[in-house]
Formats: structure tokens, C-alpha cells, sequence
């Protein structure tokens, strides 16, 4: 023992260095060389006597009334936290399909669905064309909550808070998995036929006039690739598209206004001054419906009508049936008579009088904004057939009423019994109280027709033109 201890002595003054290093093994070979053979505690005990019972007692005071003081802490917290837990999750009241229920609070609509025996059907598996895959493989169920409809994804994992009224509904489909991109939607064609448009005996049914109330804006429309079927669907819509409106009636002047307008269609031609002249002489104003083969020798009298303050409007290229044409066609005939026409009159003409009064949807789907309004007529004065002074001067008056458009011809043939009969149609408007304007005018004096976008100009560049037209709408 002596050995060791010396050995142990000899070792620490051999190595001061490490002994520093080492205060637990420095502290018992300086304090007691003598008993270095004791472990640590027992040298503490040796010690406690003279050295710590000042330190002692205190904490023994400390010890003797902590342990009771932190179990009650413990105990009042456990007793605090299963209370607010029991708390959390007490049974409440809720009322299903109907019935009174008491389910645990924060349970799950989940919960409660599988632990009622609601009679719903769940929806489908289907594929992303609608197609179903399989039967009863989608949701289980929907649910309304408090009134607010709620599919099975909104409403499955939520937590019941008491109080509700809900009632199960059948379960909603699920699509197959799938991708899905975002792209343009294209706006649609919508044509409006205003109430009561072609109740009163008038020839056209279709209006008097229709014009463009709103030109288009694309959308924008997810598109899904279903991965089980290879099916490619329409998603949501992103962004809605604007569509171009066009809106058919006939024209009613406020409060009534004695206002006509006369048409002269298939000009022009070198009656055209004739007609210029007696319309001067009568202080009244008319629409001129010009055909664009003609401009090349009548295009200095488009220009001259256009001065006299009288509306000029295309009637097509070459006086074709619009309803049988295609886009090609229609745009030379549509687009290039108002590039032709605006050269002469000095401004965009974007009113068109449709050959033989025919235009349909299809027309205005396929001319691209070429055009933004087109005129009927209410009065037809057969003057092609030449039926006489007489009859003509009857079948343009022979009912009055505000917002009559009459259909002449200022070419097409010999027109001398028109330029009989345009003096007395006039004056027997007149007589009757009536002033004539023109078309845009006529349509200006109706409040209910909208006519900003046609007074704006042609369809904007930015503007999304439609591919197709809207299903059939009684707005
Ligand atoms: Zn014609």
C-alpha cells in the first residue's frame, strides 16, 4: 500500500502538468497523500464534519418541503392539463340528417360518417372526360354544414365543434390521377335577341338592327391529361373569357320621337345625285348601303354623301348572299368593302346592310369584327320589281311609326320611278310629324340600344375574337 501510495505521490510530482489539468485527481493526492486509497466519496465523508454543516442544514430544510410543493404543482398541472384535454374534447351536442347526436368534440366529420349509418351513394372513379371507371370508387360522401355545401376533401378531415346541423349528401366524384396545364380559352359568340324584338308585324324577326355590345377578351382553362385513360378533358376555368355580345332588336325612339330612317341599297350609281339633290331639297337625311366593286367609278359620290351628312354603309364586295360564304370569302366581301368605303367616307365603316337582309349567327361568327352593326328594314318598297310610282309611295308609308327604316334602291337598275316616288314618301312622313335621320341616329335615339362600343370604332387589335357561338340565351 505505502508503495502505491508513493508510487501514486511520485506520479502526480512527476507529472504537475497533467495534475493541473486534472483538478479531480490534483485535489485528493494534495489534500490527503496519506489515505489516496479512498475513493472520493469516502474522502468527502471524512471532511463533512468540520467543513460543510453550515452548507448542510439548509438544504436539508430545502429538501424536506420542495418534494410535497412539486408534487402538488405536478399534480394540479396534470389535474390542469386533463381537465383542459377532458375540456377540449368533451362530448357536445350536433344535430345529423336531423337527429340530435352527442359525438366528442374535435372528432372528425370522418369520424361521425363512418359511426352513423347515413344512407348515401358515393361517387365514382371517373375518368377526366366524365367517363366512369369505376362505381363507388369515389368520395364517400358530402356533407352540408351550418347550410354551406361541403365536398368530402373540405369537409372529411375537420374537426366538429358542437352546435353543428349537418346533413350528408351524396359523395362526389373523383377524377382519375392526372396532369394538367393552363391554356387560352377563347371567348364565344353570344347573341342576344332583346324581349319583344319582332312583335309588331315587322318583316324581319330577327330585328330591326344588331350590333356588337361587347368586343372579346381569352381566358384562361385547365386542361387534364387523365393518366389511367390517356383522355385529355377540360378543367376549371382560371381566368373567365369575355365574350363578344350582339344584341338583335328592333328600335323603339324614346318617348316615342317621330324619327324614320330611309335606306338606299346596291348604289352607287349616277342616280345617286339625284337622290342627293331631292333629299337636300327636303332637308332630310339617309343611310346609302354602297357596294365596293362599284367605288371605283362611284367612290367621289360615296364621298359627296358622306359631306352632305348622310351615313354610309358597306353592302357587301359584290352583292353576296352572306350566309353561304366562308371566312375567306367573307372577309374580302365584309373587310375589304370598309377599307375601300373608309377611303371615301374618311372614317371606319363598320355598319353593313346585308344582301337580301341575310345574315344569320354564323355570319357574324365567321366575320372576325369586320363588322359592328347591321340594319334591317321595317318597310320594303318592292321597288326592284317596279311596281309603280303609286305602290312604292304605298308600301313606304303604309303604316307609321317611330322607328321605321325603309328599304330603297339608289342602283340596280332603272330607277326612275323611285326618284317619282321619293318626294311623296318624304312628304307623307313629314306630314305625320316624322323627321328622317339616319340609321345611327335612329338607333342613338333609343336608349336601350347600346352604342358605344359600335360609336368607338373597329374591334381594338387586343381584342380575342370567338370560335364558336354561346348556346342560345333569352337575355
Ligand atoms: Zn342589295
Amino acid at each position: 500500500m505505502a508503495k502505491r501510495n508513493k508510487h501514486y505521490g511520485a506520479h502526480f510530482a512527476q507529472q504537475p502538468s497533467s495534475a493541473k489539468e486534472n483538478p479531480s485527481k490534483e485535489s485528493p493526492a494534495k489534500s490527503a497523500p496519506a489515505s489516496s486509497t479512498q475513493s472520493d466519496a469516502q474522502k468527502q465523508v471524512g471532511f463533512t464534519p468540520q467543513s460543510l454543516p453550515h452548507q448542510h442544514a439548509p438544504m436539508r430544510r430545502k429538501r424536506s418541503k420542495a418534494p410535497i410543493v412539486i408534487i402538488l404543482l405536478v399534480l394540479l398541472a396534470g389535474l390542469g392539463a386533463g381537465g383542459f384535454v377532458f375540456w377540449q374534447h368533451r362530448p357536445v351536442s350536433i344535430t345529423v340528417d336531423g337527429q340530435q347526436r352527442t359525438v366528442m368534440r374535435r372528432s372528425t366529420y370522418g369520424q361521425l360518417f363512418a359511426n352513423e349509418s347515413v344512407s348515401v351513394t358515393p361517387g365514382n372513379l371517373v375518368s377526366v372526360t366524365g367517363n366512369v371507371l369505376e362505381e363507388g370508387k369515389g368520395n364517400a360522401y358530402t356533407a352540408t354544414v351550418n347550410g354551406a355545401p361541403l365536398s368530402f376533401d373540405e369537409v372529411n378531415n375537420a374537426p366538429i365543434w358542437g352546435g353543428e346541423k349537418i346533413e350528408f349528401g351524396n359523395g362526389d366524384d373523383v377524377l382519375e390521377p392526372h396532369t394538367s396545364e393552363v391554356v387560352d380559352l377563347p371567348p364565344k359568340l353570344e347573341y342576344r335577341v332583346a324581349p319583344g324584338t319582332g312583335e309588331k308585324g315587322y318583316m324581319v324577326q330577327q330585328g330591326t338592327v344588331q350590333y356588337v355590345t361587347q368586343w372579346g377578351k381569352t381566358g384562361k382553362q385547365e386542361v387534364l391529361h387523365g393518366q389511367t385513360t390517356g383522355e385529355t378533358g377540360q378543367g376549371k376555368v382560371v381566368e373567365e373569357a369575355q365574350n363578344v355580345v350582339v344584341v338583335a332588336q328592333d328600335i323603339h325612339p324614346d318617348d316615342d320621337k317621330k324619327l324614320v330612317a330611309i335606306t338606299f341599297d346596291d348604289g352607287p350609281s349616277y342616280y345617286t345625285f339625284d337622290y342627293l339633290r331631292i333629299l337636300s331639297e327636303n332637308d332630310a337625311k339617309a343611310s346609302f348601303c354602297a357596294i365596293g366593286e362599284q367605288l371605283a367609278d362611284g367612290g367621289p359620290v360615296v364621298a359627296q354623301t358622306h359631306e352632305a351628312g348622310h351615313q354610309i354603309l358597306s353592302h357587301s364586295w359584290s352583292h353576296q348572299q352572306l350566309t353561304t360564304l366562308d371566312e375567306q370569302q367573307l372577309a374580302h366581301e365584309l373587310g375589304d368593302t370598309a377599307a375601300e368605303l373608309e377611303k371615301w367616307a374618311g372614317s371606319p365603316v363598320r355598319f353593313i346592310r346585308p344582301p337580301y337582309g341575310d345574315i344569320d349567327e354564323q355570319v357574324w361568327l365567321k366575320s372576325h369584327g369586320a363588322m359592328s352593326a347591321s340594319v334591317f328594314w321595317t318597310h320594303d318598297s318592292l321597288d326592284w320589281e317596279k311596281p309603280g310610282v303609286d305602290a312604292i309611295v304605298d308600301n313606304c308609308t303604309k303604316f307609321m311609326k317611330p322607328g321605321s327604316v325603309i328599304l330603297m334602291h339608289d342602283g340596280g337598275g332603272d330607277r326612275s320611278q323611285d326618284l317619282e316616288a321619293l318626294p311623296r314618301i318624304i312628304k307623307a312622313w313629314k306630314d305625320a310629324g316624322y323627321t328622317f335621320v339616319t340609321v345611327e341616329e335612329l338607333m342613338a335615339s333609343d336608349s336601350s340600344i347600346d352604342l358605344s362600343v359600335v360609336k368607338a370604332g373597329p374591334m381594338p387589335a387586343d381584342a380575342a375574337w370567338p370560335t364558336e357561338v354561346a348556346p342560345a340565351s333569352n337575355n
